[in-house]
């Protein structure tokens, strides 16, 4: 990989990288590199030695969503909507709950509500099974 710093005909300056030297060269004269800021497409590598990555191991955070996202907030949504449905909503009471129905002290049945960070620890400690709720808006 290697990076360039650019700047367009109207002297926006940013990087970007390039699969190679001859990558970018490449893309610059089919015309596909553009300005990141206006969309210019008469691009000019900036006058200065490009920087090849580091090292190989080096890491940098990239992000891409799943082309199969939209179905799996859909599967997490009914999720949702079967669990409010169909269990009890017990609000801050869920780790007394959750703990009390691990130990047969309260009936068995489906439960939801919220719990802090620590009474989360505590149901771990205590080995009580339970799931996070996953929380999506309904945007559609
Ligand atoms: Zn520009």
């Amino acid at each position: 990989m290697i990076q360039y710093s650019l700047h367009c005909s109207k002297g926006h300056r940013y990087d970007a990288w390039f699969k190679s030297a001859a990558a970018f060269d490449d893309q610059q004269a089919r015309g596909i590199v553009t300005c990141a800021v206006c969309g210019d497409g008469a691009i000019e590598k900036a006058p200065m030695a490009p920087s090849v990555a580091r090292t190989d191991g080096e890491k940098v955070s990239l992000s891409s969503a799943h082309p199969d996202a939209v179905k799996f907030r859909e599967m997490v949504r009914a999720y949702r909507q079967k669990v409010t449905s169909e269990a009890d909503y017990v609000g801050d009471k869920f780790a007394e709950e959750a703990r009390k129905i691990h130990f047969e002290e309260a009936e068995a049945r489906g439960i939801y509500g919220e719990a802090t960070r620590d009474e989360v620890a505590g149901l771990l400690d205590d080995g009580v099974e339970f799931l996070p709720l996953p929380d999506i808006a309904d945007d559609n």
